[in-house]
């Protein structure tokens, strides 16, 4: 990674929910008892990595937020959880005084969009896929009695696409491409031209499994198409801004899309000769991987990705 550094620590009195946010829907009659999502951890101090000038990704309130500070005022995406707000609003004031013009979010998750209600009160403008709003914002569910879980009804868009808008702001040319049926149907993936940075958003969960909403429209077929999309515009210079974890770069994030593919097939051939979820689960589909993507910090273990990836491939078994 060649990005700068410049890391600025913030404390931040935020509870990490993300777990069990970001996890896929887990019921399956299927399967057997699932594993439950990482209990919530208080978050770590909020970490501000300047990847570019006036690009700045700020690490630790849930999802990556990227601010964008330039003459025309600051942007944002994503906002990370509620229960961040106050931590998000003081490092973005770190970076500037100036107001925040446009707030736009990869997914409509609650550790995306969480904390968008602030920014939209003191005037932002909120950007999003016209699917968001069949949703009403929240999109897709997530667990009951959570109270960070429900992205806030103010997070609805108020300009919307079905496929692509750039707005020309700073100096640069941002490109939001609506990327369906990929972690939800209502993704985003944001790309900043001269600056060349590419914010992924859940498509991409950089050194952990992914989390795939199947039941809110997301696919593993939809996932490795944008990741293709986004490496088939990208050079060794490109700054990959993932979902969740550190900053990356091009090769990470085409060894990233190789494992969602070796994992996706032998999932499918499993499926395609009968097997069922507990089978498949013993097969340890994920085996070759686990040591780089399934690690203690990941947040997604190696099952629940696996259950997603049958729960998103066995319905679409040949002859069924
Ligand atoms: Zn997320």
């Amino acid at each position: 990674m060649t990005a700068d550094r410049s890391s600025i620590k913030y404390c931040s009195r935020a509870l990490a929910v993300l777990a069990a946010l970001c996890a896929p829907v887990v019921a399956h009659t299927q399967a057997p008892a699932t594993p439950a999502a990482k209990p919530p951890e208080p978050a770590a101090d909020l970490q501000v990595q300047v990847v570019r000038p006036g690009l700045n990704v700020i690490m630790g309130a849930g999802g990556n937020v990227v601010a964008w500070s330039g003459v025309d005022g600051l942007v944002l995406v994503d906002t990370g959880l509620a229960s961040s707000e106050a931590a998000l609003v003081d490092a973005v004031t770190r970076i500037s005084p100036a107001p925040v013009r446009f707030v736009i979010n990869t997914n409509g998750h609650a550790d995306h969009a969480g904390g968008n209600e602030v920014f939209l009160r003191k005037g932002a403008v909120m950007i999003g896929v016209e699917s968001a709003l069949e949703h009403d914002g929240r999109d897709p569910p997530v667990p009951a009695g959570n109270g960070d879980g429900v992205a806030a009804a103010a997070g609805r868009p108020m300009i919307t696409t079905t496929d692509t808008l750039a707005l020309h702001v700073n100096g640069d040319r941002l490109d939001m491409v609506h990327v369906a049926d990929s972690h939800t149907s209502s993704d985003m993936v944001v790309r900043w031209s001269d600056a060349d940075v590419v914010a992924l958003g859940d498509i991409y969960w950089n050194g952990q499994y992914p989390g795939i909403a199947v039941e809110s429209g997301g696919s593993l077929a939809g996932m490795v198409a944008a990741i293709e999309a986004a490496l088939a515009r990208s050079t060794a210079r490109t700054v990959v801004v993932p979902g969740h974890g550190p900053v990356s770069n091009r090769a990470e994030l085409a060894a990233y899309r190789d494992m969602l593919v070796a994992v996706g097939r032998k999932v499918r051939e499993a499926v395609e000769e009968g097997m069922g979820i507990v089978e498949i689960l013993d097969s340890k589909p994920t085996a070759e991987f686990d040591a780089k993507y399934g690690g203690p910090g990941a947040l997604v273990a190696p099952e629940e990705f696996v259950r997603s990836v049958y729960r998103d491939l066995a319905p679409k078994r040949p002859g069924r």
